[in-house]
């Protein structure tokens, strides 16, 4: 058993026994691990607990074998997202975010880049308005995706590599990104001209940008279709809370 002291995004709780919680967390150095915080709905105990989702914090735990729950030893609160709790658009986006890493992070692996990416997004989602929102939900869930290896360059075959021209585009679900004539496959989803622009500009633009952005319907529609279409083929379903941003 090994003690780790880490920045901590909490993602999912659940009650366990009469005093403690299951903990599903994101740790900067440590990856996505479920920890046991024993006491936690206690009175007084070392997590200022209950602990509840979107709470960031320094934590204290011990990792066991990847296979048995960690257990979180302290945790004191360093940030928490306020504005995901009062606006439904916000609520929404932040749940797909979650939603997303617990179905695709891998566990227990090191990965601070994404720990800062999912702190930040829920950070802008929190302080955003809801028209907002979808932009921003999206730019989320597509650098993740993109952080972890699974979006392609919207200019390129994401087959063969060979250069794409501006307009529409196949995207394949299975490839994450546009492919070319001679390489599509049945299942490709055919993205208008505009679609192909969004996805590039959510997956680079600075964050002030995204939030400024106002996706037409139909571009929203065609994002959150190719999204759902690669998480099914990622991880065998699509986020719920997606259809709802
Ligand atoms: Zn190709």
């Amino acid at each position: 058993m090994t003690v780790h002291k880490s920045s901590v995004l909490i993602l999912q709780c659940q009650d366990w026994s009469e005093t403690s919680q299951v903990v599903h967390i994101l740790a900067r150095e440590a990856g996505r691990l479920r920890c046991l915080a024993k006491g936690s709905r206690r009175g007084l105990n070392p997590f200022s607990g209950p602990l509840e989702r979107w709470t960031c914090g320094q934590a204290v735990f011990s990792l066991t074998d990847p296979n048995r729950l960690s257990t979180l030893m302290e945790l004191f609160e360093t940030e928490r997202f306020a504005g995901l709790r009062e606006k439904l658009p916000a609520f929404y986006g932040a749940s797909a975010l979650t939603e997303l890493i617990l179905a695709i992070v891998p566990d227990a692996e090191r990965q601070p880049e994404l720990y800062d990416l999912a702190v930040e997004s829920l950070r802008r989602l929190a302080s955003a308005d809801g028209r907002e929102c979808p932009a921003l939900t999206f730019a989320a869930i597509l650098r993740v995706l993109q952080r972890l290896g699974y979006v392609s360059a919207t200019d390129r075959c994401a087959e063969c590599g060979r250069h794409l021209a501006s307009g529409p585009a196949d995207f394949s679900p299975g490839h994450g990104g546009p492919l070319c004539a001679a390489c599509r496959p049945p299942a490709a989803i055919r993205a208008a001209a505009r679609t192909r622009e969004a996805v590039a500009f959510l997956l680079a633009a600075p964050w002030d940008e995204v939030r400024r952005v106002r996706l037409a319907p139909a571009t929203a529609a065609q994002v959150r279709e190719i999204l759902q279409a690669r998480l099914e083929e990622l991880a065998g379903r699509k986020l719920a809370s997606l259809r709802y941003v």
